[in-house]
């Protein structure tokens, strides 16, 4: 029986591969079997290392996805190295942190335009391909504010609250024909993203006293949810958003 898990023979696009849980995805894919593009603004030098020593093909893409520019040329670019485009992550994202009685119009624009709408433009660009190639793969990074409320982060919960919902209706919608739309919600995760968290002493205790694990999650924890949402395994799961979290939500 063949390895429901190979992605031998695939192509993955995964934005933000050059760092973090973009990174550890991208390696991830890979060493199941899948040539990666990765599009993103920082060129994702050690993430091609990485590719490329697992024997995969690399191609990087500069993409700004501050805004959707450039989504239909992120997906062209793929399809002209490759041939075709199997699998999108949805993994580039920021975050600011403010209380909300003083929350800013910049910073609520910023974080749902690269959070959710560019999410949402990419994707519908990548599936118009995956209709012509009979089906495809999407994950996007969800979080454990697609759950829960947070706090100071009104816009990063917002758009992530909102990809949850994205991720099921896109999934009701494309089901019959062959794409699969799922999301990871990571939990805490030791990357640039949650730097601040670990920086403030009393935060960090905070966060570790409530993880199972005890531990902050590691780039290379979330590969395996990557592969399993990203290979025929998965052809009967749609729009769930499957925690990785060191059991934080069971707490
Ligand atoms: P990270 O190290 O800060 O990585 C974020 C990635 O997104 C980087 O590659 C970054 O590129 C890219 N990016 C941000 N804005 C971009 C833009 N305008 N154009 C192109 N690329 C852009 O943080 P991370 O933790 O790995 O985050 C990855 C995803 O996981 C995000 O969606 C985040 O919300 C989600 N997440 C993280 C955690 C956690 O605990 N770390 C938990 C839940 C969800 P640059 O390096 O050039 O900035």
């Amino acid at each position: 029986m063949a390895n429901p898990f190979s992605l031998e023979g695939k192509v993955a696009l995964v934005t933000g591969a050059n760092t973090g849980i973009g990174q550890g995805i991208a390696i991830a894919l890979a060493a199941a079997g899948a040539d990666i593009a990765a599009a993103g603004r920082s060129e994702p030098t050690e993430t091609q290392k990485a590719v490329e020593a697992l024997g995969r093909k690399f191609l990087s893409i500069k993409a700004d996805f501050g805004s959707i520019e450039p989504v239909q040329r992120v997906v062209d670019e793929t399809v002209a190295a490759f041939g075709k485009a199997d699998i999108l992550v949805n993994n580039a994202g920021i975050i600011r942190r403010a209380d909300s009685i003083e929350f800013s119009e910049a910073d609520w624009d910023a974080v749902m335009d690269t959070n959710l709408k560019v999410v949402f433009f990419l994707t519908q660009a990548f599936a118009k391909q995956a209709l012509k190639q009979g089906g495809g793969k999407v994950i996007n990074i969800a979080s454990l504010l697609s759950f829960q409320g947070g706090i100071r982060v009104p816009s990063y919960t917002a758009a992530k609250s909102g990809l949850a919902g994205l991720t099921k209706i896109l999934a009701n919608e494309w089901a019959t024909k062959g794409i699969n739309v799922n999301a990871i919600a990571p939990g805490y995760f030791d990357t640039n993203n949650t730097e601040a968290l670990r920086a403030d002493q009393d935060r960090n205790a905070a966060i570790l006293a409530r993880i199972p694990a005890a531990r902050w999650g590691r780039p290379e924890d979330i590969g395996g949810a990557a592969v399993f949402l990203a290979s025929s395994a998965s052809d009967y799961v749609q729009g769930i958003t499957l925690p990785v979290d060191g059991g934080w939500l069971a707490r």
